[in-house]
């Protein structure tokens, strides 16, 4: 039996990298990026308003004020996407918009609030602008070349946004790990299938498939697979041909346990079987003609505990994303839980409270079995292996699941 640490680093350690794909902008967010992504061109590209207002030489208003306004004659206006015709000279003001090009000859824009109309088509300005004041330079925000994006990057919109300001129209991206889902036994039918005596809905697959989703994966559910070893046999070996394969079930040691010697007989190099850990201790993990393998136990919450622990982190490091752990906190103990002691255990709890002082609690029962408690809950208090108990008031590392777990349901 290894320790999680153990198991965590081993997996991590192992974990090939995959290869990556041109996907156009527009599909890109929410992928990993795999390359580093340069400025076409600057942004902005040109030197442009800051303000609606009027486009100035600021030597003519170096004096203005309220009390003694300056008049310029308005030689034209300009709007975003307009081109100046001509040059501010002396004396002589351009009505610009928010993001239009600058005349030649201004050099500061005079907000509109600064201004008043004058006679004719003049404008009284009320306020100084020393030069530059409200005018954005080309390459201000990112120089032409200038890296803007890592490799390593999960894409979210801004940074979406962000390529298509520097010209970026395909990006490189880790290809999505296609991800094997082989659910073992003779109990399970398919969701919506009437259920005999003795039998259950398969619902790890669907757990699974959803978990393989969120986590960036491509998932390829193969189906239920009997507690036969021919069965079990040919399904993986089926499967290795994915990047990734998860099995759930027939990894202890119960009598109709197939997964393990099948695995071995297709010549699965098993790293590790058995992690101290609660809920998910027969975990297996290994490599089977090249492909890794997770033989996650059967049980509804120990299959989906270990894909967060250490599925989530495989297929991140897969994707070559530089976050390879689920987010965790430290709260504080709201109350007593019990715990098995020699084992680290998962506790599927809320969290409420401020993030300065975060509270958990249990979701109730904690048998590997009940799923209903890790929907309830929003994460997974670490509870060390040596200790036997959670008093109340002991402080604790929470891993959270789910981007919003542990927000307060308010505004901002
Ligand atoms: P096993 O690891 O095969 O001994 O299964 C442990 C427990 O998990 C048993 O109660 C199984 O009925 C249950 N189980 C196994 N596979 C699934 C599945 N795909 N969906 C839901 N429950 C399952
Ligand atoms: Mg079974």
């Amino acid at each position: 039996m290894v320790s999680v640490r153990e198991a965590l680093d081993c997996v991590l350690q192992q974990m090939p990298r995959l290869g990556g794909e041109q996907v156009p902008l527009s599909r890109a967010c929410g992928r990993a990026l795999a390359e580093v992504v340069t400025a076409r061109h600057e942004v902005p590209p040109f030197r442009n308003a800051a303000m609606d207002g009027y486009a100035v030489r600021a030597a003519d208003v170096a004096q203005a004020s309220s009390a003694r306004p300056v008049r310029l004659r308005v030689l034209e206006t300009v709007g975003a996407g307009g081109v100046p015709r001509h040059a501010v000279v002396r004396g002589t003001a351009t009505r610009i918009m928010t993001g239009a090009l600058m005349p030649n000859g201004a050099d500061a824009v005079v907000r509109v609030e600064d201004t008043a109309a004058g006679a004719g088509s003049e404008v009284e300005v009320r306020a100084a602008a020393g030069p530059g004041t409200n005018v954005r330079l080309p390459g201000e925000d990112v120089r032409a070349g200038e890296a803007v994006l890592h490799a390593g990057r999960l894409l979210r919109p801004a940074d979406i946004g962000l390529l298509a300001s520097v010209g970026a129209t395909m990006v490189r991206v880790a290809c999505r790990p296609r991800v094997a889902i082989i659910t073992t036994g003779d109990e399970l039918v398919d969701v919506g299938q009437p259920l005999g005596p003795g039998q259950i809905v398969n619902s790890n697959a669907y757990t699974l498939a959803a978990a393989v989703e969120e986590a960036g994966g491509e998932p390829i559910v193969v189906g239920i697979v009997r507690d036969q070893p021919d069965a079990i046999r040919n399904a993986f070996r089926e499967a290795c041909r994915a990047d990734l394969v998860l099995s759930t079930g027939g990894v202890s040691v119960g009598s109709f346990d197939y997964v393990r010697q099948m695995l071995s007989e297709l010549g699965y190099q098993e790293r590790f079987w058995k992690v101290a850990q609660k809920p998910g201790k027969p975990l297996t993990f290994g490599f089977c003609a090249g492909t890794p393998v997770f033989g996650l136990p059967g049980n509804p919450v120990s299959s989906l505990v270990c894909f967060y622990l250490y599925v989530v982190p495989a297929l991140r490091t897969m994707m070559g994303l530089d976050r390879r752990f689920l987010p965790s906190v430290t709260a504080t103990m709201a109350e007593a839980v019990p715990k098995a002691i020699g084992l680290t255990e998962f506790v599927r709890c809320r969290v409420t409270g401020p993030p300065e002082r975060y509270e958990v609690r249990s979701t109730g029962s904690q048998s590997s079995g009940v799923l209903r408690s890790l929907s309830l809950g929003d994460g997974l208090i670490v509870g060390p292996a040596e200790v036997g108990i959670l008093e109340e008031g002991r402080r604790v590392r929470v891993v959270l699941l789910g981007s919003d777990a542990g927000a307060a349901e308010a505004p901002f």
